[in-house]
């Protein structure tokens, strides 16, 4: 292929923050400023049954792989797409039955290690940005991530050395798990329920701001950016990689602790939304700033105690945490706090996954509209939260609460998924069955 790079737009060097993307003409809000195949990509196994793995359309009469009777298929033809990468683990998964567990960084490496063999031109994903030019930053690693990184590289020995002859060597492999860290990104559905891992170059050259002016959706397996703010020509494309709810302070720890660098966009700077984000409740004597320090202290040790503990409690265990630190927190920060929102949407998270419809609706409603004051304007958190909630009113048949919530999610979605989205033609559906 040759390189005719995006039209519109252009590959150049940010100042202070390295090479980067920048308009080359208007963008409207709602418009799609380009689309990016996936490098390499990979089904989350929780998904497996549920999404095709070649073409990740979701549908209930996929046919399974009849050998290693794991992987499900829409038809023949994405079973044969899929088989170049599907059978690095076909065999494997018999193999190994229930001790088959590389992590979903060592499935997507293994892919990427396929397809680098087989390509030698450069990629459609690849316009503007080759998948090798990613930075690495291997010079930042702490022992933690070298520790990951290392133990990812055995397990890609392990479970794959059988269907990939000569592996690279482990230095070679050091960077290219640290450059997929960096550069990855994660295939989520309208809900934001994790569908899988990707990499996608050209989008991956786009730089952070925590005050985005475009937002990433998923058709398939390929990328779609959208502009969520007006672009004039000259302006630099800026993308979000972090979750956007929280405090300066915490992005900008999560910036440089996941992609080592500082954030210094005009949100950073400015801290507009800091004091909404924190809020404290209304009492009669208001807490000394010492309480307030330690009890953001005890948000985000839960936080990640909670995080640590999805993965060995029970869901009535993981509800009582939420309840516990909720009640202990509400003491001092209001219900619209972002640390009281975290534990309510894992709370939510919980009640879904136990079917406890009533419970989850009432944390959804707790936190639509805080979530509408604390994000950007156009935000997917926000459209998949109304969503949710949406469904579930429909769900316990209040029709009017559901299509007003699942409207709400409409007019986000239209502009960040585009309005000839197959999840807007989902909900627009949804709402025309109530009439
Ligand atoms: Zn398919
Ligand atoms: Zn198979
Ligand atoms: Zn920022």
């Amino acid at each position: 292929m040759k390189n005719e790079g995006i039209e519109g737009t252009e590959r150049f060097l940010s100042p202070d923050k390295g090479r980067g993307l920048r308009a080359l003409r208007d963008f409207a809000v709602g418009e799609l400023v380009f689309a990016c195949p996936a490098y390499s990509y990979v089904l989350t196994v929780n998904e497996r049954g549920a999404h095709c793995e070649h073409c990740f359309t979701r549908r209930e009469d996929l046919f399974k792989c009849g050998k290693c009777k794991q992987a499900y298929y829409c038809n023949v033809d994405c079973q044969r797409g899929d088989w170049p990468m599907h059978k690095l683990e076909c065999v494997a998964m018999c193999t190994h039955g229930e001790n088959w567990c590389p992590s979903e960084t060592v499935r997507l490496v293994s892919r990427i290690i396929m397809k680098q063999r087989v390509t030698t031109e450069r990629t459609p994903s690849e316009r503007l940005l080759l998948l090798k030019e990613f930075e690495s930053h291997l010079d930042k690693m702490d022992s933690e991530k070298d520790e990951m990184n290392q133990a990812d590289i055995a397990a890609l020995h392990y479970f794959y050395s059988k269907h990939i002859s000569d592996l690279p060597d482990d230095q070679e492999l050091t960077e290219l798990f640290a450059q997929v860290n960096c550069n990855g990104f994660t295939i989520e559905d309208e809900e934001l329920s994790h569908l899988g891992s990707a990499v996608f170059p050209d989008v991956a050259l786009m730089n952070h701001s925590c005050s985005p002016n475009v937002i990433v959706t998923y058709k398939g397996t390929v990328a779609e950016v959208r502009a969520v703010q007006e672009i004039n020509p000259g302006e630099e494309i800026f993308n979000s990689y972090i979750d956007l709810l929280y405090p300066t302070e915490d992005r900008k720890e999560r910036l440089l602790d996941s992609y080592f660098f500082g954030c210094q966009c005009t949100e950073c700077t400015t801290k507009s939304k800091d004091k909404a984000k924190m809020e404290i409740r209304k009492l009669s004597s208001p807490p000394e700033p010492e309480e307030i320090k330690s009890m953001v202290h005890y948000a985000k040790n839960v936080i990640e105690e909670f995080r640590k503990a999805k993965h060995y409690k029970t869901p009535s265990e993981l509800l009582e945490m939420c309840e516990l630190s909720l009640e202990k927190m509400g003491a001092i920060f209001a219900d619209t706090n972002v640390y009281m929102l975290h534990m309510m949407y894992q709370a939510m998270g919980v009640c879904l996954y136990m079917q406890d419809w009533d419970g989850a609706m009432s944390y959804g409603e707790k936190i639509v509209y805080p979530y509408s004051v604390h994000y950007p304007p156009y935000s997917l958190n926000v459209a998949s939260m109304y969503l949710k909630l949406g469904r579930l009113y429909l769900g316990l048949e209040k029709k009017t609460q559901g299509v007003k919530a699942l409207k709400k999610a409409l007019a986000i979605m239209e502009i960040a998924h585009g309005k000839d989205h197959h999840y807007v033609a989902e909900v627009k559906r949804e709402i025309e069955e109530q009439k």
